[in-house]
């Protein structure tokens, strides 16, 4: 157990300070089911014809960037959004594949608004901000209704109503899904919303355009400072409010099943002008996706979590029968280990819990596949079973894409030998704080979806973040951007304006210093080696004394990084050598805040395992009376090239008054 009584030890080794809490002063007082209409009535409203003369700008066009496009652009707005692909399709919520929650109670199975909120705060280990959560499961079945109006193809029953299946950490069927490619037809929706709006003139589109700086004007957010990919060119947009859908920051770790090109520097470069930066070190490493194989990946692969409804997670029993063929292991002499210790939840128990159990088999010397290391780093994840119980079809019309790519990407056959699984970095609960209004602590920027903090506590159950990033941007914030709006236009601001100069001079100055380093190093092996840290140290398992070493190795890390790493080509072109070199320095920061966060929190809730902190059997044990809180973490200065000050840690105390706080149990 922590000894709770000495000084913090991040504060011990002068890596943060504490200042004065953080509040969300937006959520009004009430009954939690009131709240949301009661600040819905009181937003104050913006009447159609000065709509037309307030400019907002949007980073980002996955489902959260490109569904609060097309909706504040439908609203009559002037909208500009902005994304580093080619296009709007190509956002990283493509990828998302095994469904998306709400509370639609279809299946009479006793799903509800309040269970739904109940689920979810439980599943983040009672670290998410009530208010917020129930008003997501209160709006989550908005969005089917919206997505099946704009012609999304979910999955439908013989008789033509839509379908749904289970997700970890619940013991209902809520989640509607569109075979393995939900993330893609949501997406598709959303695109041709948005492309409906730049067709009538309410959006202006900019692809592969990258936000390297925001523009804040007089404390409030006004503009950003963005890259043209393709010619280079340094431009400013500004506008009365800026709203940042940047996505997640899993790839700090490198390896993770994110898009390559997925970054934290938007938020990022936010968080360097004031905008704090909440929970860092709340990562989500999901339980299935297929194994590393060796030293030459870039990229890890989701399995969808959906394929635990049917399939059945197993290791041997002995450790002798690891490297036996998998069909050879006799019933009695398999264990599987997720039935065995949780028998309620079985193998649909949140991801958190599911990857831990899947580490300490392997730890034990009974995990399966390749040796890495000392260790086999897999474990079976069996659908023989539902293949005799439904038939090979049926698990195929359910599954067949994934089972698909499985067999492309590892040669096997997944129908017939038991897929191998290990747990990855798949998606971050940290982000830019923001109040109930979805609003950072820079007035005029608002953050959705996956960059921002809220909702999930200290851990995602599944299916929830497609529901979050399009609660957020279909719905919540058209009315807080609203009210916000409702004060301007603001005074207008030109491009000569010194603090938009002064941002505008720092990019170019970034660049030119990351081009002139002319070192020995390429960017990637950076990435790679800062990667290996974060898994090492802050990822499955932390503790005091390795991540203390890990804040060395990332200043190490960072202060060679500015001396020696060799970014090739020029400014004036497409350069991904220097778009990479941009994002890889951010990540550089980020790692340290991530480490210096989980070292402050000598607790272990969800995904973050401190382990000093755990019950007798192994299990995440919280110290609620020490922190029942979100961290907001204030960027106190640096110069950007290696050193940094020490961050301000700002408390925002979490109040449960709907939910009794409880240790979390799955069996
Ligand atoms: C493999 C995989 C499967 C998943 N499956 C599911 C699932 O089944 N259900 C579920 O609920 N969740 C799932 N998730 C999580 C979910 O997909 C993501 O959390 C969600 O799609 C994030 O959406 P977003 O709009 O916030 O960000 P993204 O989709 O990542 O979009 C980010 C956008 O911001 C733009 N951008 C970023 N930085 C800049 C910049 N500096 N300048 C300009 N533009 C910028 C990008 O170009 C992009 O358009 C999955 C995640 C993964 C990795």
């Amino acid at each position: 157990m922590t000894d709770t009584t000495t000084v913090n030890p991040g504060i011990a080794h002068g890596l943060y300070t504490e200042g004065d809490p953080v509040a969300d002063t937006k959520a009004p007082p009430g009954p939690i089911a009131d709240k949301w209409t009661t600040r819905k009535f009181e937003a104050a409203l913006v009447n159609p014809a000065n709509r037309r003369k307030l400019d907002v700008i949007i980073v980002g066009t996955g489902l959260a960037g490109g569904a609060a496009a097309a909706t504040l652009g439908e609203g009559g707005y002037n909208v500009k959004v902005f994304c580093f692909q080619d296009t709007p399709r190509r956002a990283h919520s493509i990828a998302a594949q095994g469904g998306i929650n709400a509370a639609k109670n279809y299946k009479e199975d006793g799903d509800s608004t309040y269970r739904l909120f109940y689920d979810t705060v439980k599943g983040g280990d009672y670290r998410a901000r009530e208010s917020n959560v129930y008003r997501l499961a209160e709006v989550s079945a908005n969005i089917i209704d919206q997505c099946v109006a704009q012609g999304v193809p979910f999955a439908r029953e013989y008789g033509g109503l839509l379908d749904n299946r289970s997700f970890g950490g619940v013991q209902v069927s809520r989640t509607f899904y569109a075979r393995g490619q939900t993330g893609q037809q949501l997406l598709i929706g959303a695109y041709q919303a948005l492309e409906r709006q730049v067709a009538a003139g309410t959006v202006e589109q900019y692809t592969r355009h990258e936000m390297l700086e925001l523009v804040v004007v007089d404390g409030k957010a006004r503009g950003i400072i963005a890259r043209d990919l393709v010619t280079g060119e340094i431009e400013t947009h500004l506008a009365d409010a800026v709203v940042l859908a940047s996505g997640g920051y899993g790839n700090v770790f490198y390896l993770s099943t994110n898009a390559m090109g997925s970054n934290v520097t938007a938020s990022w470069r936010a968080h360097r002008k004031g905008a704090y930066m909440a929970n860092p070190c709340y990562t989500q490493i999901h339980p299935t996706c297929i194994p590393v194989a060796g030293d030459h990946q870039s990229k890890l692969t989701l399995m969808s979590e959906s394929l635990r409804n049917d399939g059945r997670i197993w290791v041997p029993k002995n450790r002798d029968d690891c490297d036996k063929d998998p069909r050879q292991i006799p019933e009695a002499d398999r264990d599987y280990y997720l039935e065995r210790i949780y028998p309620s939840f079985g193998n649909l128990v949140p991801r958190d819990i599911a990857s831990r159990q899947a580490k300490n088999v392997c730890d034990e010397g009974r995990g399966v596949g390749p040796m890495v290391g000392d260790f086999r780093r897999g474990v079976y994840l069996d659908f023989s079973e539902a293949i005799d119980r439904l038939g090979k079809a049926a698990v195929e019309a359910k599954y067949g894409n994934l089972f698909d790519m499985y067999a492309q990407i590892t040669g096997e056959n997944p129908y017939e030998v038991p897929m191998r699984i290990y747990p990855a970095v798949h998606y971050v609960m940290g982000g830019l704080w923001v109040d109930y209004d979805l609003q950072s602590t820079i007035p005029g920027l608002f953050v959705t979806g996956e960059a921002n903090f809220s909702d999930h506590g200290a851990n995602r159950l599944g299916a929830s973040a497609l529901m979050q990033g399009l609660a957020d941007s279909y719905f919540v914030l058209p009315n807080t951007i609203r009210d916000y709006l409702s004060k301007g236009p603001f005074a207008p601001i030109s491009a000569d304006e010194p603090s938009v100069v002064a941002a505008r001079t720092s990019v170019e100055q970034r660049t030119a210093k990351l081009l002139a380093i002319n070192g020995e190093r390429s960017v990637d092996s950076f990435h790679k080696e800062l990667g290996n840290v974060m898994w090492e140290y802050c990822g499955m398992e932390r503790s005091e004394e390795g991540l203390l070493k890990a804040i060395d190795l990332i200043r190490g890390l960072r202060e060679e990084f500015w001396r020696n790493v060799r970014v090739l080509g020029a400014a004036d072109t497409l350069n991904q050598s220097l778009e990479k070199a941009g994002r890889v320095a951010d990540f550089l920061e980020l790692g340290e805040l991530m480490c210096i966060d989980a070292l402050h929190r000598r607790e272990s809730c969800g995904g973050h395992f401190r382990a000093e902190s755990q019950t007798e059997d192994g299990e995440a044990l919280r110290h609620d009376d020490e922190y029942l809180y979100v961290a907001a973490w204030e960027f106190e200065g640096g110069d950007g090239d290696g050193e940094m000050s020490a961050p301000v840690l700002h408390k925002e105390d979490l109040v449960y008054e709907a939910i009794e706080l409880k240790q979390r149990s799955y069996k």
